[in-house]
């Protein structure tokens, strides 16, 4: 007899509070804990998950193995090809292993809520409790409310009803107990599960022996560099964080993105932890930058209570149903320009090189580059979603959804469509040096001053020439104009 905990996104033993709890039952029943990953090559292409976040996720189940068996806890990695077997594949295990109690946390996309629903009943059926909690978020989806009972679509009122909650609930923030030594004997009964080894990626996520290496030392994985990552960022840079979290050259923001979005950090333990280095000991006063980046983490969880709430942005359609009817543009060459950085917009090019180059973009230029594609290119917001998706390391459905209908204004946020970045403006003011765009475009390291941000229109065209970098492929200002008329004819014809 055993209990069993799934891993899914929550990759860590310590703060996990469905680990937790199946764990504390495994010592008061005194029978042993296995922990399961499944590995899905078709639920990773249905999620169009980046081969460089498969690989983060299979060197973190390398480090978490062996912490478990420190612990005499077995983790088996399996693969299994298709999604829809997942469900079926755990019950047969527990029917192995004589489990009768399955511990999970809630995962909220559409089709990861429907398949533990149709779990539930199906462990029902076979007399074996499933036990899903919230884990991922602070606050969990559902808990907050309008003063007339209705959801938030807005943010900024959302978040002052996020503070004021976790404020009046202090076991939001409180960690949860890590697991102890496993119970039962487990080396006895469970060898062969102690000795099956972490499978390879799969075919279809494979990288290559240059960007294995890269990554590794770009993103070493696991919850202990999660845990050292924030800490030194704390010690380090949170003060400044909101006078530099906009500037994209440099380290001035946590790089915790991709522990978040793989669970080796808990969005909670980041917040108990950065609330515990504010003077106040609260989310709200004290230090700025401390506030401010609390305040970012609280976006995480918005999106998700976006997902949560109105799930049909899983579903390709933007949350204001009225942009459905924009008439996008499908340029295949604008588009490729776009992703290899090509397009003649310094700030924009160099913003999608650091993505191909490191799984990762800073904040403000995944702002610029698809507001560019957006409403410059005027290319559907979804293919450049899809885009992020598939090569982020830190990809995660609700924030990449998010942070798109943001800059395609088709999201939550309240801004009108009418407000269109102007890209060299943004790169004067972000980038006013132009040392991020020196860095990731080397064709124009040689330009000085501020023709940086603008090559062909400034006097450097022909270090921009000599070097192949190309002439920018719009005009904005056109481009501005023809993203007005077709937002409003789209929205008009409603
Ligand atoms: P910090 O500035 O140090 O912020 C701390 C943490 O707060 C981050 O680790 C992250 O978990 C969270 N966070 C910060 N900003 C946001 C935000 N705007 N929305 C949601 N959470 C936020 N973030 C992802 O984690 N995965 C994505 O797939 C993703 N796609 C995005 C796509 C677009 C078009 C945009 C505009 C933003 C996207 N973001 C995404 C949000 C944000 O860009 C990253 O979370 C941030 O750049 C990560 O860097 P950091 O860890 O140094 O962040």
């Amino acid at each position: 007899k055993a209990i069993m905990h799934w891993f899914k996104r929550d990759l860590r033993l310590y703060d996990n509070r469905a680990l937790s709890m199946a764990s504390k039952l495994a010592k008061m029943e005194g029978i042993p804990l296995i922990c399961l990953f499944v590995v899905s090559p078709q639920d990773y292409q249905a999620h169009l998950t980046s081969p460089a976040r498969v690989d983060f996720e299979l060197r973190t189940l390398a480090v978490m193995k062996k912490d478990l068996e420190e612990l005499d806890i077995p983790l088996l990695v399996v693969t299994q090809e298709k999604r829809k077997a997942i469900p079926k594949f755990i019950l047969e295990t527990c029917e192995k292993w004589g489990i009768k109690n399955i511990f999970a946390n809630i995962e909220y996309e559409v089709d990861e809520l429907r398949r533990e629903a149709g779990m539930i009943q199906t462990c029902l059926e076979k007399d074996i409790n499933f036990t899903v909690v919230h884990d991922d978020v602070v606050v969990a989806p559902g808990q907050l409310q309008t003063g007339t009972g209705r959801q938030y679509a807005v943010y900024s009122p959302w978040f002052r009803s996020w503070v004021s909650h976790v404020h009046s609930h202090s076991d939001l923030l409180s960690a949860s107990e890590e697991p102890g030594a496993n119970p039962g004997n487990p080396r006895k009964y469970l060898e062969d599960i102690f000795e099956t080894p972490i499978p390879l990626a799969p075919e279809n996520k494979k990288l290559s022996a240059e960007e294995k290496k890269r990554f590794e030392k770009l993103w070493p994985a696991g919850e202990h560099e999660a845990l050292s990552r924030l800490q030194k960022f704390l010690d380090e840079k949170v003060g400044k964080y909101k006078d530099n979290r906009s500037i994209p050259h440099g380290s001035h923001t946590a790089m915790l993105s991709v522990h978040h979005s793989a669970g080796t950090l808990a969005a909670r333990t980041s917040v108990r932890m950065v609330r515990d280095a504010n003077s106040t000991q609260r989310l709200d006063g004290g230090n700025p930058g401390i506030m401010s980046w609390i305040s970012e983490v609280a976006w995480r969880d918005f999106y998700k209570h976006v997902l949560a709430h109105w799930p049909y942005v899983c579903m390709s359609k933007p949350f204001k149903y009225e942009y459905t009817n924009v008439r996008w543009e499908y340029n295949d060459e604008q588009f490729k320009a776009w992703c290899k950085g090509m397009t003649g917009f310094p700030i924009v090019d160099a913003g999608m090189r650091q993505l191909n180059h490191m799984g990762y973009m800073h904040n403000r230029c995944r702002m610029i580059t698809a507001s560019f594609l957006a409403k410059d290119l005027l290319i559907d917001w979804r293919m450049g979603e899809r885009y992020f998706m598939e090569h982020l390391i830190d990809g995660d459905f609700a924030s990449n959804n998010g942070g798109w209908g943001f800059s395609a204004s088709t999201g939550v946020d309240p801004q009108p469509y009418f407000r269109i970045f102007n890209p060299l403006l943004q790169s004067e003011k972000f980038d006013p040096n132009g040392d991020f765009i020196r860095k990731w475009v080397p064709e124009l390291d040689a330009v000085e001053g501020k023709a940086i941000h603008d090559p062909y229109g400034r006097g450097a065209k022909e270090i921009a020439q000599k070097n192949g970098y190309p002439q920018p492929m719009v005009v904005h200002k056109d481009c501005r104009e023809r993203a007005l008329k077709r937002y409003k004819d789209g929205i008009g014809r409603e």
